[in-house]
């Protein structure tokens, strides 16, 4: 997507390539209309190295702020780099109050690193949240969860390269200092290695317990209903 900032007509941008982002507001990838652009002549004057587009969520109309390094100020026009940062991402989820209290607290800043793109204090904080977390399942607890993670690399057919610095962050003993450095895409898997880890550990355990006590309960309920007609 090119975008120009022309001194007579404003942003120019290819009317073929609308642009979609997953809303930080309502989660919904849509596409995203210009609603607040910057004057051209102001930017001719202070020539900022930076400057803000807003655009308007078209799924829920919510104002999205981007943020563009200018590429070239031409003669006309001003050329600005494709590559945008969005001042405000869109938040993980995951189903909290399944997890353990401390665990739940330590997971919760986990991603608010990773929206923020703090990949490396993301990591850390996923040692601190996995670390909890075998704590609160108990003796056996670390080994199941291990076992559970293999089962993710081979169901997401990880190689063992790729996958190593994900077990280290999550399984590893060392001191922190030594936590392998992850860029975006292997702090991406790690994410969802660790959403799994907590599924599989927790949240599948207490919604199969609770739907099962539900099902006995109508059971129960109707016994009685059938006892007390007869
Ligand atoms: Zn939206």
């Amino acid at each position: 997507m090119t975008i120009i900032l022309e001194r007579q007509h404003g942003l120019q941008q290819p009317t073929d390539e609308q642009f979609g982002l997953e809303c930080p507001y309502c989660g919904v990838y849509a596409h995203m209309s210009p609603q607040s652009v910057p004057d051209v002549d102001s930017l001719y004057k202070s020539r900022p190295k930076r400057v803000g587009l807003v655009y308007q969520c078209d799924a829920c109309h919510a104002p999205i702020f981007l943020r563009f390094a200018v590429k070239n100020y031409g003669e006309s026009s001003i050329e600005l780099f494709q590559n945008f940062i969005e001042l405000e991402r869109p938040k993980e989820r995951f189903p909290f109050s399944y997890l353990p209290k401390h665990t739940e607290v330590l997971f919760r800043e986990a991603l608010s690193c990773y929206s923020n793109n703090n990949f490396n204090a993301f990591a850390s904080m996923c040692r601190r949240a996995a670390s909890s977390s075998f704590s609160a399942l108990g003796e056996s607890g670390k080994l199941r969860a291990f076992d559970e993670i293999l089962a993710a690399q081979d169901i997401a057919e990880i190689d063992d390269n790729s996958f190593e610095p994900i077990k280290k962050v999550l399984f590893g003993t060392g001191d922190e200092e030594e936590l392998p450095t992850l860029n975006r895409a292997q702090a991406g898997v790690l994410l969802e290695v660790l959403k799994d880890m907590f599924y599989q550990c927790f949240v599948r355990r207490s919604k199969l317990k609770r739907a099962i006590k539900v099902r006995r309960f109508f059971v129960q309920e109707s016994n009685g209903a059938l006892k007390s007609s007869a």
